[in-house]
């Protein structure tokens, strides 16, 4: 009787299972939801206090009794409960929306896109979750493959397209052909790691202990990774010590603008004194701030090599051709797309909008049962 009356209001939604953020998207209307994924959990009663941005807003500030949890961190999943009542949450809560607008006769599909790394223990209960949240039919597809699908990749062509999607926890790197995943790579360097990166930067040259969202927000609003840039600023560090009149001649020949001495891009943060264990200002510039990715970044770029030295040689020209398809969050981060071009020599194409990328995916693949019977992830589930 209860499932009965449950179908008739049920929207089929796809839901993108981000490390950083979930989306989820409801068939006909489009991405409806957009929350960090973050869970706050009373730490004794495990009960779940709050959901996405309003557990966002208590991370790092939190009493004793309070536990902001990212259940995905990593791309593996980290706690299971947490993500289930994620799950549940966002289907429930599309179904309130159903029940004031009841939109279909139909049996609800859920879509997940979940994480390549995630182990088939794990599949199986993202799956359960999905089910026992009141889904009627879960599907569960590799994220790259949704990313593709998102970014309107044929991927059933037998030409090769790689897609790298800098996401919070994971960088997941793929080569895709034939409908299939032929290469790839899951790296823990992506989002987080710069802002821990620049954590870490900070501490070491000012003695100032940073919070995870202030680093985050100094990556978002200064953070760059041009490396030329960075070339002609340590040359010009060597020419400014011998003296002025050569570091004019050197900007002159280099057109730098005189703003760059005055690092015009700066914010400025506030954080803890190592010392003197107080509260303090201090003036962050742009440079500072690539020289604290550069490692997380050329680790990207060293694992996109990678990827393409293990790949077939017959999709690597292919990927020569049409280029690499960048997305995820971090791919925002200005700069990342030319220090790839460096180092591959291939082209870099950015997605115009990377942060639904995935989620973009599972609702085409909603659309269209045929291309989710060909996707959808089969080992550890029926
Ligand atoms: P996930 O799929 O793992 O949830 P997302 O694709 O949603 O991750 O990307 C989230 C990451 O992108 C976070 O680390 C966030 O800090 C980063 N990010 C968002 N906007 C920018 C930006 N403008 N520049 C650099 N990084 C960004
Ligand atoms: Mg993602």
């Amino acid at each position: 009787m209860f499932d009965k009356f449950f179908g008739l209001l049920s929207h089929d939604i796809g839901i993108d299972l981000g490390t950083a953020n979930t989306l989820v998207w409801v068939k006909g209307k489009g991405i409806v939801i957009r929350e960090p994924s973050v869970v706050a959990i009373h730490k004794k009663t495990k009960k779940v206090i709050s959901i996405g941005g309003e557990a966002k807003k208590m991370v790092g500030k939190t009493p004793a009794t309070i536990q902001t949890v990212r259940p995905l961190k990593g791309g593996v999943i980290a706690d299971f409960d947490a993500t289930s009542s994620m799950i549940s949450y966002y289907i429930q809560s599309i179904h309130e929306v159903g029940n004031i607008f009841p939109v279909a006769w139909s049996r609800p599909k859920v879509v997940i896109g979940i994480p390549s790394v995630v182990t088939e223990v794990q599949r199986r209960s993202v799956w359960e979750a999905a089910l026992s949240a009141g889904a009627r039919e879960a599907f569960l597809i590799e994220e790259p493959m949704a990313a593709a699908i998102g970014e309107g990749v044929s991927v059933f062509s037998p030409n090769g397209a790689m897609i790298v999607d800098i996401g919070g926890g994971t960088t997941e790197i793929a080569i895709i052909s034939l409908g299939g995943i032929v290469v790839s790579k899951s790296l823990l360097y992506a989002g987080d790691e710069m802002d821990r990166a620049i954590m870490h930067y900070i501490r070491l040259r000012h003695g100032l202990l940073l919070g995870e969202t202030t680093a985050e927000e100094l990556k978002i609003t200064i953070g760059s990774a041009y490396e030329q840039k960075l070339k002609v600023k340590s040359e010009k560090l060597k020419v400014d010590s011998e003296n002025k009149e050569e570091t004019e001649k050197f900007d002159e020949k280099h057109n730098v603008e005189p703003s760059v001495h005055n690092q015009s891009k700066a914010a400025v943060v506030r954080g803890r004194d190592i010392e003197t264990g107080l509260p303090k200002s201090l003036r962050v510039t742009e440079v500072e701030i690539r020289e604290a990715l550069a490692p997380v970044l050329s680790e990207i770029v060293e694992g996109i090599s990678e990827v393409l030295e293990e790949a077939p040689p017959e999709l690597t020209s292919d990927i020569l051709e049409h280029g690499i398809i960048l997305t995820g969050g971090g791919s925002l981060l200005p700069g990342i797309d030319k220090i790839i071009v460096d180092r591959t020599h291939i082209p870099v194409i950015k997605s115009e909008d990377p942060l639904t990328t995935v989620v973009r995916g599972t609702g085409k693949v909603l659309e269209d049962s045929a291309l989710l019977q060909r996707v959808k992830v089969i080992g550890g589930l029926r």
